[in-house]
């Protein structure tokens, strides 16, 4: 009996709406509904290993190495320019002492910290989140670093743009 209409409302972050249009009843769906935002919820199961009142982390179902870790704000936004500056900190306050735990479980001494942002940098889920990836007997994170030839950009404008922008 419903018509549920489906459109974008925040580009490439994924969140989107919901509108009931008989009824007149209106639902919102936010970035609460990636896979991220069922799990903080109890919807979907994970393997948990932290949580505060900001922050959950958790195993990733498809494991790079074991004890990879992904490190979720409970804030729920999809990429880290978003982020508020109280999930941030509370983020980087426990990274540390979350991935000591890991290599210590691990027996790993190298890991990468992965943070995707957008689709063309690899994020498949729109909720920001950091991976915490052990680098251990020929698994883990794999690299492809293609510096750019030099001559391209002109280091210093770029720098007087970024800090003009940070004031
Ligand atoms: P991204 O490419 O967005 O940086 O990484 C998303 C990560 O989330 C992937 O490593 C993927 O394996 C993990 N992931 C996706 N769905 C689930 C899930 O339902 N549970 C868990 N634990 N990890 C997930």
């Amino acid at each position: 009996m419903f018509a549920w209409t489906l459109r974008s409302a925040a580009g490439p972050a994924g969140a989107f709406r919901l509108s009931e249009t008989p009824g007149g009843l209106t639902k919102l769906a936010t970035m609460s509904d990636t896979i991220f935002g069922r799990i903080l919820r109890g919807e979907i199961p994970c393997h948990r290993v932290y949580e505060d009142d900001k922050v959950l982390a958790f195993l990733d179902v498809n494991p790079l190495a074991p004890g990879h870790t992904l490190v979720i704000p409970k804030e729920a936004v999809a990429t880290l320019d978003q982020l508020s500056d109280d999930s941030a900190a509370a983020i980087g306050r426990v990274l540390p002492r979350i991935a000591r735990a890991v290599l210590s479980a691990t027996g790993a001494s190298d890991f990468n910290v992965l943070q995707n942002n957008g689709a063309a940098a690899h994020q498949a889920v729109f909720h920001v989140h950091f991976h915490i990836i052990p680098k251990k007997d020929g698994q883990g994170l794999g690299l492809s670093w293609s510096p750019l030839p030099s001559g391209g950009v002109d280091p210093g404008a770029l720098r007087d743009a970024i800090v003009a922008r940070l004031q």
